[in-house]
């Protein structure tokens, strides 16, 4: 029978002492590795945390926050605000609306000011290819998920709420998703309003300046981005305009690839998004409690060695890797108007997070046909990075049959 780290025996040994717990008690599968082996184990210290401002919201947050998405483990959840994380970054849709469930358990009695909350919306009424909002998309049904959501967590109110995956300026500065940030945050069941972008960065920060209502950004940035010093910049922009700036995506896909055998430097990964100044906090989606001390141990020191940097080089050998960049430079060259971004990203979820049921949920979510590259007879897709969509899109269908996908 599967045994769970409870609240009690955290208290009890504190996070370094919990994961010595565990590690001997139940085994880590797959992430096991003598407690001996760390430092927060053998000196029993707390791990050091770096406090900033979330721009001019005034929010303070660690360094380090928690990205929900791929847990599962309430106790995971628990330790991390337990060891000081503050932020839980979350989404209406993650794990059809269990991942809010799960946070709503761990929350639940913990004075309100001791957490934040950031989740995110995402109406079904988009086209498939481009994101944009349908005609029939309404505010009213954006505040009837806001409310389910508000409803899952046990919260009367979120602290950040964002419109979700927004690729370009005109999803940010659409009127009826402004209407329902801003009545929301006028009805007091959002503190602050922000719009996660993981394409388009640059033009969606462009609509957020524009728009000038918005509290945060959630970008994607990381090691990995061919564009990331246009997205850099946008960053810095957004900090400059007194815009919180949460970065997302920093592990870059986990694994450079897809069989697993070659891990990224996850905390040079983390280190290099966090060198960033306009970056006030990053939101790791770490799974296990060894990945907790890992990402935790970053904020004690957030120098870049020679061996990280090193690692993070890997890249001008591993040419493709996990991560698609979301630059939508491939979007005009599938006849059948494929989302490959999107498909990419699930992809990363599947085989670098190993993580099927986010993928699927993403999936679900695109309203693809059922057949795809069909009477295509070579794929014409040029990828920035050479990812090879036409062999993951095979991959991914016969991972998740949700669709098919022709031979050829
Ligand atoms: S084979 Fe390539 S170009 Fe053709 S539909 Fe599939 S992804 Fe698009
Ligand atoms: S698949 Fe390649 S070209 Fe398309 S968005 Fe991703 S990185 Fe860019």
């Amino acid at each position: 029978m599967e045994e769970r780290i409870n609240r009690r025996d955290f208290f009890r040994f504190g996070l370094s002492g919990t994961l010595a717990f565990i590690t001997t008690k139940i085994g880590l599968k797959g992430n096991s590795r003598s407690p001996s082996l760390s430092p927060l184990v053998q000196t029993k210290e707390k791990p050091k945390l770096i406090y900033r401002t979330l721009g001019q919201t005034g929010l303070k947050v660690t360094a380090v926050s928690m990205g929900v998405m791929n847990a599962d483990n309430p106790d995971l959840v628990k330790a991390a605000l337990d060891a000081g994380i503050i932020l839980l970054d979350t989404a209406h849709g993650y794990q059809r609306g269990r991942n809010e469930e799960m946070i709503g358990s761990v929350i639940k009695g913990r004075p309100r000011d001791s957490f934040l909350v950031a989740t995110k919306i995402n109406p079904p009424t988009r086209d498939r290819k481009t994101g944009d909002f349908l005609p029939e998309t309404s505010s009213q049904q954006f505040l009837e998920m806001l409310d389910l959501s508000l409803q899952r967590l046990g919260l009367d109110y979120v602290d950040i709420l964002s419109i979700h995956n927004t690729t370009k300026r005109e999803h940010v500065l659409n009127e009826v998703i402004l209407e329902a940030l801003l009545k929301a945050k006028k009805e007091g069941k959002t503190r602050f309003i922000s719009a996660s972008t993981h394409s388009g960065q640059v033009d969606v920060i462009k609509g957020m300046l524009e728009a000038k209502v918005y509290d945060v950004v959630i970008a994607s940035f990381n090691f990995r981005q061919q564009n990331r010093e246009e997205v850099r910049q946008a960053l810095r922009e957004a900090a400059a305009a007194g815009l919180g700036v949460i970065a997302m995506k920093t592990q870059a896909g986990v694994y450079w690839d897809k069989e697993k055998t070659q891990k990224i430097n996850m905390k040079a990964a983390l280190k290099w998004v966090l060198n960033e100044p306009a970056v006030h906090t990053a939101i790791p989606g770490f799974t296990t409690f060894d990945q907790l001390e890992e990402d935790l141990s970053v904020m004690a020191d957030l120098t870049l060695t020679e061996e990280e940097l090193k690692d993070l080089r890997l890249g001008e050998i591993h040419s493709d890797g996990m991560y698609c960049q979301g630059c939508l430079s491939c979007l005009e060259t599938c006849p059948q108007e494929i989302p490959i971004p999107d498909l990419m990203r699930a992809y990363m979820y599947a085989f670098g997070y190993n993580n099927s049921n986010l993928a699927l949920d993403l999936l679900t979510s695109l309203n693809l046909p059922s057949r795809l590259c069909h009477n295509c007879l070579s794929c014409r897709v040029k990828c920035q990075l050479n990812l090879k969509v036409k062999e993951r899109l095979v991959d991914l269908a016969s991972l998740l049959p949700v669709f098919t996908v022709a031979a050829g």
